[in-house]
């Protein structure tokens, strides 16, 4: 473990002087909200290893003794090492502590197989509407010529003689502080419980082969860039007839030159000329379905914000949809003909403090534009 050494009974949220059976109860409770098929925060798998260590430690007589004694250091000086729990057999963690299953799948040497990452790039448009995309994987799957099985067709594996097909031994090793039992993968099998004697020609008795596959992920209509969508069994194929794991697709949206997004918001700027301000016009601006008409009034300001109400981005697994702005930009001549200067000075000679004022109604119809 490379994390700061954290206290056991604080990961499992009990009390020092906790029983048996609330250390177990607390565990089950965190297990279940932590185990990475159900819990999608990012840290839950390195989360759901510390509790598992800490209940390890915690559930038997012995090493719990030595931690309430010595501490961290106390275990580690009584030859002590916690199990290093990985993805793969979080899943039969339970079996091990509990003699059952978890979430009700087959244990006894079956692994879940590992979860597999994949990425898949779509448009702004493409999030708007929702899509399906093909998103190529390599993933182990079960081996064809064997099924899965490890035995080349013709031989079949035998029961391991050491644990007896269970696939976890308990493991006893003394030290000054005294004797821990633990229980552990069956050093002669692995794990699997089984022999094969005459290995797969095509897998080499893995029962798994490296395998490229397509797949159709629908992505839904809303999804933000760096989002993950879960396709359930799509990782690595499992060993022994366990379940596959996950594919974990990171969905990147591209940006879109028209729209800048803002959560379920996207905004949008219009460039008005200083005529166009001046006179009022009407002008082509882009939403997700397409360009619209807006007409702005004589008078339009830089920085006045049109609200199209739902006509941003759909929310998420959710009904309703954002809001579009569209920001006004006006544009100065950067370049003026004689004419046109003469023109301008012409025209600023007729202006007044009139021609500038402010109307009554402009900060109502302000702040009625931005909400
Ligand atoms: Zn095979
Ligand atoms: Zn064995």
């Amino acid at each position: 473990m490379a994390t700061a050494e954290r206290d056991y009974y604080e990961l499992l949220g009990v009390a020092r002087g906790a029983s048996d059976a609330e250390i177990k109860k607390a565990f089950r409770a965190l297990a279940r909200e932590l185990h990475p098929d159900v819990s999608g925060a990012s840290d839950a798998p390195e989360r759901f290893k510390e509790v598992a260590q800490a209940y390890e430690v915690l559930s038997n007589a012995e090493s719990r003794r030595l931690y309430d004694q010595y501490g961290h250091a106390g275990l580690k000086r009584g030859g002590f090492t916690p199990t290093d729990f990985d993805l793969g057999n979080l899943g039969d963690i339970f079996s091990a502590f509990f003699g059952d299953d978890l979430f009700g799948r087959s244990a006894r040497g079956a692994a879940r197989g590992g979860d597999a990452a994949a990425r898949a790039r779509i448009e702004l448009a493409e999030a708007y509407t929702g899509v399906t995309k093909q998103v190529v994987v390599e993933a182990a799957a079960t081996c064809d010529r064997c099924e899965g099985d490890g035995a080349e067709p013709g031989t079949s594996a035998t029961t391991c003689p050491t644990c007896s097909g269970v696939g976890r031994v308990q493991q006893v090793s003394r030290s000054v502080f005294g004797e821990f039992v633990r229980t552990g993968a069956c050093p002669h099998c692995g794990g699997a419980g089984r022999i094969v004697e005459t290995p797969c020609a095509e897998c080499g008795g893995e029962g798994r082969t490296l395998a490229t596959k397509t797949l159709d992920v629908e992505i839904p209509a809303g999804i933000h860039d760096g989002q993950q969508i879960r396709v359930r069994g799509a990782g690595h194929a499992g060993g022994n007839g366990g379940p596959a794991g996950d594919l974990y697709v990171e969905v990147r949206v591209a940006p879109d030159e028209r729209f800048e997004r803002d959560g379920n918001d996207v905004v949008a700027s219009v460039h008005l000329t200083i005529v166009q301000a001046a006179l009022g016009a009407t002008v082509t601006v882009p939403t997700l379905e397409g360009d619209v008409e807006l007409e702005f009034e004589p008078g339009t300001q830089p920085g006045e914000v049109r609200v199209l109400r739902g006509k941003g981005m759909p929310v998420l697994q959710r009904y309703g949809r954002g809001d579009q702005r569209v920001l006004v930009d006006v544009a100065v001549p950067r370049q003026l003909t004689h004419e046109q200067r003469r023109l301008l000075e012409q025209f600023e000679q007729h202006s007044n403090e009139d021609t500038y004022r402010r109307d009554e109604g402009f900060f109502e119809k302000l702040r009625s534009a931005l909400r």
